[in-house]
């Protein structure tokens, strides 16, 4: 390693391609080595703390909230009344905290494989692992594909708050998955699931949408803006049977950041390449 590299978080995440992004780091936290992957948590120069997975970034304290409420609102405020919440990864605990903000919320369960990782933002990203004391929380460490296998018509929303397709979460992109969450949905059920960049990810974005949207009455595609994720963007698949996301249900949440109902209309709104096809 050089000087240069030490200092830095290098997220390669498409090397091979000319491409990684750098951020500067103040101080290296917590570093450890699971069954699942690295998990490590810096302090860094410009974005608070970071959750780092196998080397990729995947919170930073400066924009997590642009991602974690608009994969948790947009879903909720599309359901007419939320009450049983499954979230598949998710273990920061940031979509714990925006789903528990809803008033129609009784039960909210997260399946996290990885335990270590939870325990790594309890302690270091306090401010994102906010809701794991509250009562209406139940963890799982579990695989979430084999989690999903085994109830039947409970859930009316399912967030899969994943990290990216490898490792651990390569399960969590495959057709099965999904028709064993339209399983465990009850009829009124729907899903929201992290989709990946519109800019570079476009043949798993179009992949998702086409089984998708075999499996669910209605399936669509949306954005988020998150400056610290390749390309500054990131996109959600919601599937669902009943509810259409384009008629969101008016439901004032205090201090939100990111969501709104303007901005839950125009996530829908995409530009004309993202669903143009893939030239190899
Ligand atoms: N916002 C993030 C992003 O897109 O970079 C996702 C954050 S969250 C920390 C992702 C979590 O998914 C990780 O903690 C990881 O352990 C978990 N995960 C990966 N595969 C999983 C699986 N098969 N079942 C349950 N959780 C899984």
């Amino acid at each position: 390693m050089t000087e240069n590299q030490e200092h830095w978080i290098k997220d390669h995440w498409d090397e091979p391609k000319g491409r990684t992004l750098c951020v500067k780091i103040k101080d290296h936290l917590h570093s450890v080595r699971t069954d699942f992957q690295q998990i490590d948590v810096y302090e860094t120069e410009c974005f608070g703390r970071a959750l780092v997975l196998d080397g990729v970034i995947n919170v930073t304290e400066f924009d997590e909230f642009a991602y974690h409420e608009m994969i948790v609102h947009v879903p909720l405020h599309t359901h007419p009344a939320p009450r049983r919440v499954l979230i598949i990864g998710g273990g920061d605990g940031g979509s714990i905290r925006e789903a528990l903000k809803h008033p129609t919320v009784e039960e909210v369960h997260l399946c996290e494989i990885d335990r270590e990782v939870i325990e790594a933002c309890k302690q270091y990203m306090p401010s994102v692992a906010v809701g794991f004391d509250d009562k209406r929380v139940s963890v799982f460490c579990r695989d979430g594909a084999e989690f999903v296998k085994e109830r039947k018509g409970y859930y009316d929303v399912i967030i899969v708050d994943s990290s990216d397709p490898w490792g651990p979460a390569t399960v969590l992109f495959q057709q099965a998955f999904y028709q064993d969450m339209a399983g465990c949905l009850n009829d009124t059920g729907l899903i929201a699931t992290q989709s990946e960049s519109m800019f570079f990810d476009r043949s798993t974005i179009h992949t998702l949408l086409a089984f998708g949207q075999e499996i669910f009455a209605i399936g669509r595609y949306y954005y988020t803006l998150v400056p610290t994720y390749p390309s500054g963007t990131i996109g959600f698949f919601l599937g669902s049977k009943k509810s259409d996301p384009l008629q969101p249900r008016l439901c004032h949440i205090e201090g939100l950041r990111y969501y709104n109902t303007a901005v839950h209309r125009t996530a829908f709104s995409l530009p004309p390449f993202v669903m143009q096809p893939v030239k190899s």
